[in-house]
């Protein structure tokens, strides 16, 4: 009778969640041109299910990928059959992800935070936790923080956007948006912090003063609801929306090759089960079409910071084509700047440059379009680690991530505000 009960308490425990075990995340290097593409063919391959953290891209740059156990013997027979290297960067997944809800559960967390002081910034927290935090924020600080609608995600949640205003009607404007790929944590709770940070440091930094003064911030934190609130109840891993795809039993669209710029070229894919599948048309999916419609009304948005993780890299346009953007100079030197003034706070250090040339290619991305929109200023974070720990980057980092990241923000925002066009 006793093994019964385990047994079901077991069953239900596993219908709850995907479980992750036995998975392993590889990092993979590549010596030559010819190893670079037989790890391209290799991402592939349907049938062993890889999820791909980091692609396949150049010789200097590691692969990272997740391997389901079923077919682990599989992927290092072939790896070693081609001499290629590969080291285990995560031994057990489900390890990891344990370890992390724990953390997430611990006692402290119990006591539900009353305002945005008492709030815990170095954790992680679920989308109604964060949803709850946003509503504290405004009514604490009604003068500087409201929150608009934007629209709603396909499961119906709303799309909240802050916005930091002094004043003003239809103020030039800076957006900052994270989460839009759902299993990068370290990115929502970044945002949560930059949140509090703005209504910390108005009226007593001078640079962010000056530049509320003149402009208003707005910031996306939960891009991606349905795909987050995902994460926290079923697969800690999901990255797409949460849409069904007719004809398929695969769920969800990537919503960072969703946009209406080079939409369908080559970066993306045109398989619903695919983690980068485009979607059958641009702005298909609610959570994009809803930042088009916003950046279109708005008209006066002057630079758009979209926030990713991991890699530690800081990209402009474009990701679509080789042709360099306009502003290619300008946008290089103010990277270079944005990731110096980065560094500075811990030594963290970041490459940057185009998105093509930096990763690699990528179609209907959400900068690309911004860009070709008429926003200059269009740059896209990835923030830490390189791929430690990656997507389950450890509480214990939100803090120095967000605080950091916040020094590049600062640069991107003064030079916005001090070069109007
Ligand atoms: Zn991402």
């Amino acid at each position: 009778m006793k093994v019964l009960l385990v047994f079901a308490a077991l069953s239900v425990a596993v219908l709850a969640k995907d479980t992750f075990k036995g998975h392993q995340v590889l990092r993979i290097s590549a010596k030559d041109e010819l190893q670079l593409s037989i790890l391209q063919d290799m991402e592939a391959l349907e049938h062993l299910q890889l999820d791909i953290w980091m692609g396949a891209s150049d010789v200097s740059i590691p692969v990272d990928i997740r391997v389901p156990f079923f077919s682990l013997t599989a992927v290092k027979v072939h790896l070693d059959n081609h001499e290629i290297e590969y080291s285990v960067m995560i031994e057990d997944l489900q390890i990891a992800l344990d370890e992390e809800a724990e953390e997430m559960d611990s006692a402290t967390r119990a006591v539900e935070p009353r305002n945005t002081d008492t709030f815990d910034y170095s954790r992680y927290h679920t989308i109604d936790e964060i949803y709850k935090f946003q509503d504290m924020l405004v009514s604490e600080n009604p003068s500087l923080v409201s929150k608009i609608v934007i629209g709603r995600s396909y499961e119906g949640r709303p799309i909240n956007v802050l916005k930091f205003s002094t004043g003003g009607t239809n103020r030039p404007a800076i957006w900052i948006d994270t989460g839009i790929h759902s299993r990068e944590w370290v990115t929502q709770a970044s945002g949560t912090w930059f949140a509090k940070n703005i209504v910390n440091t108005y009226g007593q930094d001078q640079a962010l003063t000056a530049i509320l003064n003149k402009m208003d911030i707005f910031l996306e934190i939960v891009t991606n609801p349905d795909g987050f609130a995902y994460t926290h109840s079923t697969n800690r891993m999901w990255r797409k929306t949460r849409k069904p795809n007719p004809g398929s039993s695969c769920v969800g669209v990537d919503p960072n090759r969703n946009w209406d710029a080079g939409f369908g070229g080559a970066g993306a894919s045109g398989n619903p089960c695919s983690e980068t599948y485009r979607g059958p048309s641009a702005n298909s999916e609610s959570e994009v079409k809803s930042i088009v419609d916003f950046v279109k009304s708005h008209g006066n948005i002057k630079a758009f910071v979209s926030i990713h993780s991991y890699s530690q890299m800081l990209l402009y346009p474009y990701g679509y084509t080789r042709n360099p953007a306009r502003d290619q100079t300008e946008l290089h030197d103010l990277a270079k700047k944005a990731i110096t003034d980065l560094a500075s706070l811990y030594g963290t250090h970041y490459r940057y440059g185009s998105i093509i040339n930096t990763i690699y290619q990528a179609s209907g991305g959400t900068i690309d379009w911004t860009y070709n929109q008429g926003i200059k200023y269009s740059y896209t974070f990835e923030l830490r680690d390189t791929g430690r720990y990656g997507f389950i980057l450890p509480a214990s980092q939100i803090l120095p991530t967000a605080k950091e990241t916040w020094l590049a923000l600062m640069a991107i925002m003064d030079h916005t505000s001090k070069n109007t066009y």
